[in-house]
């Protein structure tokens, strides 16, 4: 069993990472003081305790990883998270990202495809502290038919197009976050669904994550 504690030490590397955040062009002060409550270093192996405030991706097991905290920060912000907007996760990896947006009052669905990560998840006790973020076992490329329509969505591994039925699932003036792949590499983007039904598209920065597959699995895949 692993044991935690967020002690001062923690939550000076803790404070250190979220000020570099700031410096890096996060700008929403709601969002920093979310990250700035929440212990990363319990979303990780014991053995990455000492580095955990760094700002970079660890490995989190079956070849997958916790996203860099910038990068979290970046499509938490480009998201713009109300309290209570119902939100779809799409990879829920860690749950880190999920604990984000459940710190910023969303009520979050968050889908993972890979069986060992999302039965981690059912024996992490900190969630429980979380009711609001449900837990489901899934290919993201389907959404949450029965419990659309969403105000956000929010992919966090490399998707190769639009899901379109995550867009069928988004509401009227609903916003998606998601990095899409292109040529050479992953662009960030941001959709929204206008009354006509068309789709508003911005992109930003460049990004690398791991990629958003198809279907759901028990096996062990390694992507690097
Ligand atoms: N949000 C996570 C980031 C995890 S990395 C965190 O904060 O730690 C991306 C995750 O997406 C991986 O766990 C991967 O297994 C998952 N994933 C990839 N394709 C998926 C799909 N089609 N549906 C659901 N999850 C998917």
């Amino acid at each position: 069993m692993k044991k935690y504690e967020d002690e001062y030490r923690h939550k000076g590397l803790r404070r250190k990472l979220i000020a570099s955040l700031q410096k890096k062009g996060i700008s929403d002060q709601r969002l920093l003081e979310a990250m700035n409550r929440i212990p990363r270093h319990f979303f990780m192996d014991l053995a990455f305790d000492q580095i955990a405030y760094e700002d970079r991706a660890f490995p989190i097991g079956e070849g997958q990883t916790i996203s860099q905290p910038y990068t979290v920060a970046y499509q938490t912000q480009l998201l713009d998270v109300k309290p209570f907007d119902k939100v779809l996760e799409i990879g829920t990896g860690s749950a880190y990202q999920s604990v984000v947006l459940a710190e910023l009052g969303a009520r979050v669905y968050t889908i993972e495809r890979q069986k060992k990560l999302f039965d981690s998840n059912k024996h992490f006790n900190f969630l429980k502290k979380y009711p609001g973020i449900k837990f489901f076992y899934g290919d993201g490329f389907e959404g949450l038919p029965t419990f659309a329509p969403f105000d956000k969505v929010l992919i966090t591994a490399a998707a190769p197009l639009i899901p379109p039925k995550l867009v069928e699932q988004l509401k009227t003036g609903g916003v998606m976050v998601l990095p899409v792949d292109e040529n050479h590499g992953q662009r960030m983007m941001r959709i929204t669904k206008l009354e006509d039904g068309s789709l508003k598209e911005e992109r930003f920065d460049a990004f690398s994550f791991v990629p958003m597959l198809e279907g759901k699995t028990n096996g062990n895949e390694n992507h690097t």
